[in-house]
């Protein structure tokens, strides 16, 4: 989305870019080189459809290749376009790089209304894109691995790598040319939840550290805060619902397409999303709160944390200045424009940055794809040996017990939780828990150690380009 009077949302991401690289002692040359974009492939596609050809228009670009394969979503809407895909690809490289997932960036984007089209159609659609991405090895295990993104979800991947398969007929690694499968496709457990869980896992980080929350103008645990969520999207709706079901959060307005609901007391997450499941995803008339119509207003009332979930540019320089949350975690990718990000820092609003908010959906796909070429599942070879050695150790604590006469007794649902041994899902919780907690101390190290450096966004940007320069000189760049 371009905003009236700001730069493109590519020049907002390269505007972010220069602000932390003047910060850093790179050769103007390798400056250069990862600011820039690789390439953008353009491709026009005919599929026939209702009687008619209708000719479709997508893009798949690659921001850096210093590492392969390059990673990011493919997303499907009708705003796509060359700028958007480039910015989305940008933020990939800087996004991968912070949380040590090893691959370049890339994202791609089909402009598309999928609302438009029956799940027959949308398949038909899906399969010819990626034949044409395939046949250019734009999607490839070792080269080009996408992934879900706006509009697009499990199904859409499944067709991806069913078609992968059958272009590549002997390719044992077929199934790691594309992430965020369903389970039974060779997906991954907690891959659809991954994206709002990393939100959850990164405020619960930032709420660690108590001179950072007072940074923010806040006090005290996650416990009460008040949180306004734009976009019940998957990413909106894990965030919003492990929030108010797990931290304690109050959910005080939820921002729609159709409007805002609006509950002083909290909001009921999952009743509001199966709600929305049987009124064509609108808001308007949900019994638990009430509706307003301007939706973006509400991006203006007070609240302790806002997360935008939705699109790029939706805080600009015309509302940053009313914005009253002291707190921003960017869910979406690039909610903030390069003009609103400096009014907001004069104000003194603490903005977790989206290259580190939401990097649990391409951590998990590293999962994922780790799990594809390895072709087993986490935890399979583990989890009963890890099982068998934690009943050993109950079974001897009660032998002591009545050996001694000590009359112990553990709790049964103790034993029953120190007893089960880790399962994918709950490996991949933790290896996501861990990569936040990891990356944010990296940010946060950059955030207090240097007096040049304001803000945790120029902190992200100044660990990411960090990694991505030293593995172009490792390259011999
Ligand atoms: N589309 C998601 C993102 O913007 C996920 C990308 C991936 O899993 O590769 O980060």
């Amino acid at each position: 989305m371009k905003v009236a009077g700001e730069p493109s949302f590519r020049d907002s991401v390269d505007l972010m870019f220069n602000r932390a690289v003047r910060l850093m002692d790179l050769s103007p040359g390798l400056e250069e080189k990862i600011r820039v974009c690789n390439s953008t492939y353009t491709v026009r596609f005919g599929v026939r459809l209702r009687g008619k050809i209708e000719t479709f228009t997508g893009y798949r670009s690659v921001h850096s290749e210093h590492m392969e394969p390059v990673k990011g979503g493919i997303r499907y809407a009708m705003a796509v376009n060359q700028d958007e895909v480039e910015a989305l690809a940008a933020l990939m490289t800087y996004k991968c790089a912070l949380v040590e997932a090893p691959f370049g960036g890339s994202k791609g984007g089909l402009c598309i209304d999928p609302r438009q089209w029956d799940d027959h159609e949308l398949e038909q659609i899906t399969r010819r894109f990626a034949y044409e991405l395939i046949k250019r090895d734009l999607i490839h295990p070792a080269q080009n691995v996408p992934a879900p993104d706006m509009g697009t979800g499990e199904r859409e991947m499944a067709w991806i790598a069913d078609q992968y398969a059958r272009m590549n007929t002997t390719d044992i690694n077929a199934k790691a040319c594309v992430t965020g499968k369903p389970p039974h496709a060779g997906g991954i457990q907690g891959r659809v939840e991954a994206t709002g869980r990393g939100v959850q896992y990164a405020l619960r980080e930032f709420f660690r550290h108590r001179e950072d929350v007072a940074m923010a103008r806040l006090s005290g645990g996650l416990e009460g805060k008040r949180v306004i969520v734009q976009g019940l999207g998957n990413v909106g709706y894990h965030a919003a619902k492990f929030l108010s079901e797990e931290d304690g959060c109050k959910i005080v307005a939820v921002i729609e397409r159709d409007g805002a609901i609006l509950n002083d007391k909290g909001l009921d997450i999952e009743d509001l999303r199966q709600w929305m499941v049987g009124h064509q995803g609108l808001v308007a008339g949900y019994p638990g709160g009430t509706h307003v119509e301007g939706g973006a207003a509400v991006l203006e009332e007070p609240c302790d944390i806002l997360i935008p979930a939705a699109l790029e540019g939706v805080i600009h320089k015309e509302n940053a200045p009313r914005i009253k949350a002291p707190l921003i975690i960017e869910a979406a990718n690039g909610p903030i424009t390069f003009g609103a990000d400096e009014i907001l820092r004069q104000k003194g609003v603490v903005i977790i940055p989206d290259m580190y908010a939401n990097a649990g959906g391409v951590t998990v796909s590293y999962f994922e794809w780790v799990k594809n070429l390895s072709h087993i599942r986490f935890g399979r070879m583990q989890r009963r040996a890890e099982e068998a050695r934690s009943r050993l150790l109950v079974e001897e604590l009660e032998r002591l017990s009545s050996d001694k006469g000590l009359g112990w007794s553990l709790a049964d649902d103790f034993k029953e939780r120190f007893l089960q041994g880790s399962d994918e899902l709950a490996l991949v919780r933790s290896g996501l828990d861990d990569t936040m907690r990891t990356a944010y101390q990296a940010m946060r190290e950059v955030w207090h150690g240097r007096n040049d450096v304001e803000d945790l966004r120029v902190a992200a940007y100044l660990v990411s380009i960090g990694r991505v320069a030293a593995a172009y000189r490792s390259k011999g760049l």
